[in-house]
């Protein structure tokens, strides 16, 4: 049985680590704002919230078997948002524009392979034992996997648009899986954050053994159910789609070789609010950000921290990887999404919650917004004197 919360009720903490918080998991459930990462059904000590593979949309809830000890709501990504993700803007390390030259990836990898060749790399050279990935079945329901080998790096290949809770795979760091020592995991900004909460929090028997993390650039995402809608409504079944690819339009990939295209627009239909809420185009905690923002075939790639070189070193070393600098204009466009990201992120937390003081606050403080702020405004005068 769901919990009922109606409305959600809203604590703004003031004070040094202000934070805008949803009070918990329920609340963000039950309103459309769970993005399904897994990090609550795997923390959960008496699965009053369940990951079940039959229904990936979210969390299945037992509200009977809850002990309200709320570690659920401490690693959530959508509760107590911390304010650094809006107010300063990511800093990587060193940025390329890069591609696989392992050739039995290019069947399968979403665009320049380079996500599935560090991991690949990283596990030739011992530097872990597994990778936490997300592969799917014919119905394109997200499948968390333990990818010890190249073999199954590969069967993860590709993206899926799906909401995919690879973060429940932590729970057999702490229970089951003892023979896992280092771990990587891929995910999506949110659901690196979620590691992040939980190692803030102290969590450690879920995530001391999480030894690298790579995200993947994300602006939107669907719920599983929205996305068999989607495909539906564009006479299309699940099963016939080998490849899904956003590049400016939406397009799914069938096995007689046909492109379908569907209007972002379109798709946008399908979403439910919880992306809306996150400000995250690239990930603030992440090693390494992977993306392609439009390329075709190549990598945007993003190393944030000195546990990024390592693994990036690991690839280079192997000569797995083409790479160059990124082209200053490629970062312009990431950082600019990222930008517009946060800014409507603010937009919907002001209108949903009712946090016009607190997100007034968070843009003075901004200095990126500022920035751009006085930028539209300059744009705007100069238009009307013309
Ligand atoms: C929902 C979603 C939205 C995205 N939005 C953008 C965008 O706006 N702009 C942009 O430049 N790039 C976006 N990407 C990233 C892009 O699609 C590629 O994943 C990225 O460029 C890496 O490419 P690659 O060839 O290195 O990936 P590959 O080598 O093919 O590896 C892909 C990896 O992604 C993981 N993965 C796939 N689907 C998911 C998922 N749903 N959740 C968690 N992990 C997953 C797999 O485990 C696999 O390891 C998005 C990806 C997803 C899944
Ligand atoms: S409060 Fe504790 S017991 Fe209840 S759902 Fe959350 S993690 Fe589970
Ligand atoms: S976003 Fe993740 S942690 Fe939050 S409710 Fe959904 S599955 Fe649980
Ligand atoms: S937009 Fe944010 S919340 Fe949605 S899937 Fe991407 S990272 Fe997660």
């Amino acid at each position: 049985m769901a919990l009922e919360h109606p409305k959600i009720k809203f604590v703004t903490y003031k004070g040094p680590f202000s934070r805008i918080i949803p009070v918990n998991v329920f609340e963000i459930i039950n309103n459309d704002l769970c993005s399904y990462c897994g990090s609550c059904t795997a923390v959960c000590p008496t699965k009053a919230l369940s990951y079940k593979f039959d229904e990936p949309d979210t969390p299945v809830i037992n509200e009977d078997l809850c002990i309200y000890c709320n570690l659920c709501s401490m690693v959530c990504p959508h509760v107590a948002m911390d304010k650094q993700m809006f107010v300063e803007l990511p800093n990587p390390m060193e940025k390329y524009l890069a591609r696989t030259k392992i050739e039995k990836l290019h069947p399968v990898m979403q665009d320049g392979g380079v996500t599935s060749t560090l991991i690949i790399a990283a596990l030739e050279e011992g530097l872990i034992d597994a990778a936490f990935l997300v592969a799917r079945d014919e119905k394109w329901r997200p499948v968390p996997i333990i990818a010890k080998t190249p073999e199954d790096v590969i069967k993860a290949a590709g993206s899926k648009y799906v909401y995919s809770p690879v973060n429940n795979l932590l729970e057999t760091l702490a229970f089951t899986h003892p023979e896992l020592q280092k771990v990587l995991t891929v995910g999506l900004p949110c659901q690196i954050r979620a590691i992040h909460r939980a190692r803030e929090v102290g969590l450690r028997k879920f995530v001391d053994k999480i030894k690298y993390t790579i995200s993947i650039f994300c602006s939107e995402n669907w719920q599983w159910s929205k996305m068999l809608e989607m495909m539906a409504s564009a006479g299309l079944k699940p099963e016939d789609v080998v490849k899904q690819n956003i590049k400016a339009k939406f397009f799914f990939y069938l096995k007689d070789g046909k492109v379908v295209e569907y209007s972002l627009k379109d798709a946008a239909k399908y979403l439910i609010p919880a992306c809306k809420h996150c400000p995250e185009f690239i990930s603030y905690y992440a090693d390494i950000n992977v993306g392609a923002l439009g390329l075709q075939g190549w990598n945007a790639v993003l190393i944030m921290n000195d546990k990024g070189k390592e693994l990036w070193k690991a690839a280079v070393e192997r000569g797995y990887i083409e790479q160059q600098p990124l082209p200053e204009d490629r970062w312009t466009k990431i950082i600019n999404f990222d930008m517009r990201k946060k800014r409507s992120a603010w937009k919907f937390i002001k209108k949903f919650y009712g946090l016009e003081e607190e997100v007034k606050a968070q843009q003075k403080e901004a200095k990126w917004y500022q920035e751009w702020l006085a930028k539209k405004k300059a744009k705007e005068a100069a238009k009307k004197k013309q």
